[in-house]
């Protein structure tokens, strides 16, 4: 069956195995889709009006890859890593993205899940698509970085923004056009991660064109000397030191960012998507900006929907009120992996349109071994902590000015396009 509204869910025992053995997050793949079945939000009968679909992704080609990364890095990330006839430090293969047993079958299968996920959307089989094992936002042409080996970001984006020949089915919703259109397709890319999309930001943006274009990507992230990755273009949008593009958007928060905060620069986040008019939005849900994670003790987010700017209320807004657009959905950083599995679990119930009440208790039956992993509370909540908000009126002042002045430029180009 096939429904305008279908959910696609890419997963597979390979992806979850695989995915299990990334370093950086050994484990973390197991306990996501654990949880996500223990709640039953794998089961088509969670939620009949937005039925999920389970999707096994595809292993990426070669020649998928290429479509971004180069032979050579691809040579020493696929090339067998027990051979040690490769110069590692050449490609970022060391540090904190070492070479380890299954990163060739890890790098071709979150690539193919994404690209699964992508293509679901893209041929009208699914309106949404989620892949939490992707979002690798660091990965970049030749080079791993920040426990990115493989850019599916940047190849869901290119793969999109393919003109489309949109067939007569299995679509028939308001979203199809006729079959014979040929539409140059606009792809918004908005990260949620607490690190700077650099992967994505380097792969689109540029320095001297002020045309309109087809990709915008949009970071909201914490950016300070010393916090990775450095980058100019993690910087507030309007900086003199940096040639601006207004299709590559920067919004840095400062220490203890909290759903306050994010309340208050989000109407900036939507004025941008309704400029822009996005035919697909990427989203990456990095969830290492929420309170208690174990590595990026620096924003104090939460999950619940019901307090405005939450993580989950940012999601559920783009679910629920971001019309028109079809959406992917990816993962991204998060490293205490109870955490993890909690805040994807309960982005997949707003992905379906019946929100988890985060005061349920994680089910703790015969089949879901890791309940003890979710001590002391087990309940699905990821609360705020105490940490201060630093983001002061002033700066969050600032944040505006500026983006007021990026919506009007960003309107000004592709008005200028349109007429
Ligand atoms: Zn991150």
């Amino acid at each position: 069956m096939c429904s305008q509204d279908q959910v696609v869910y890419v997963v597979s025992r390979d992806l979850v195995k695989y995915a299990s053995l990334l370093p950086s997050n050994v484990s973390r793949s197991v306990l996501v889709h654990t949880l996500a079945k223990a709640f039953g939000l794998l089961s088509r009968d969670y939620s009949p009006a937005q039925p999920i679909q389970l999707v096994e992704p595809r292993l990426a080609t070669i020649e998928d890859l290429s479509l971004f990364h180069t032979q050579d890095y691809l040579d020493a990330v696929l090339q067998d890593p027990r051979q040690t006839n490769l110069d590692s430090t050449d490609f970022g293969l060391e540090d904190d993205c070492p070479r380890f047993l299954g990163l060739p079958e890890y790098a071709r299968l979150v690539a193919g899940a994404t690209i699964t996920a992508a293509n679901s959307l893209h041929s009208g089989y699914a309106t949404t698509a989620i892949n939490w094992e992707g979002g690798r936002h660091h990965a970049q042409k030749s080079r791993a970085s920040g426990f990115c080996y493989v850019a599916d970001c940047v190849l869901a984006i290119l793969l999109l923004q393919k003109t489309t020949i949109v067939p007569a089915a299995p679509l028939t919703g308001s979203l199809s056009t006729s079959p014979t259109q040929h539409k140059k397709q606009r792809v918004m890319y908005l990260d949620l991660d607490v690190h700077f999309a650099d992967g994505v930001a380097n792969a689109f943006y540029s320095s001297t064109s002020s045309n309109s274009k087809q990709v915008l990507t949009f970071s909201i992230h914490h950016a300070a000397p010393g916090f990775f990755p450095s980058s100019p273009l993690a910087q507030l949008p309007l900086d003199p030191s940096v040639p601006f593009d207004p299709f590559t958007l920067s919004l840095p928060l400062l220490e203890g960012a909290s759903a306050k905060t994010f309340a208050s620069i989000w109407p900036h986040v939507e004025r941008i998507k309704n400029a822009f008019n996005p035919d697909y939005i990427v989203i990456q849900c990095g969830v290492d900006g929420l309170a208690g994670d174990t590595k990026c003790k620096v924003f104090n987010w939460c999950l619940d929907i019901a307090i405005e700017g939450s993580l989950g209320w940012c999601v559920s807004r783009i679910v629920n009120e971001w019309k028109g657009s079809r959406k992917l959905f990816l993962g991204g950083g998060g490293y205490h992996a109870p955490n993890a599995a909690r805040a994807w679990s309960y982005l997949t119930s707003i992905i379906l349109k019946k929100p988890l009440d985060v005061s349920v208790n994680i089910p703790d039956d015969p089949t879901h071994s890791a309940f003890p992993l979710y001590a002391p509370t087990f309940t699905l909540d990821v609360p705020a902590g105490n940490m201060v908000d630093k983001n002061t009126s002033d700066y969050l002042a600032d944040v505006q000015t500026r983006f007021e002045r990026v919506s009007e430029i960003l309107e000004g180009v592709l008005r200028t396009q349109q007429s």
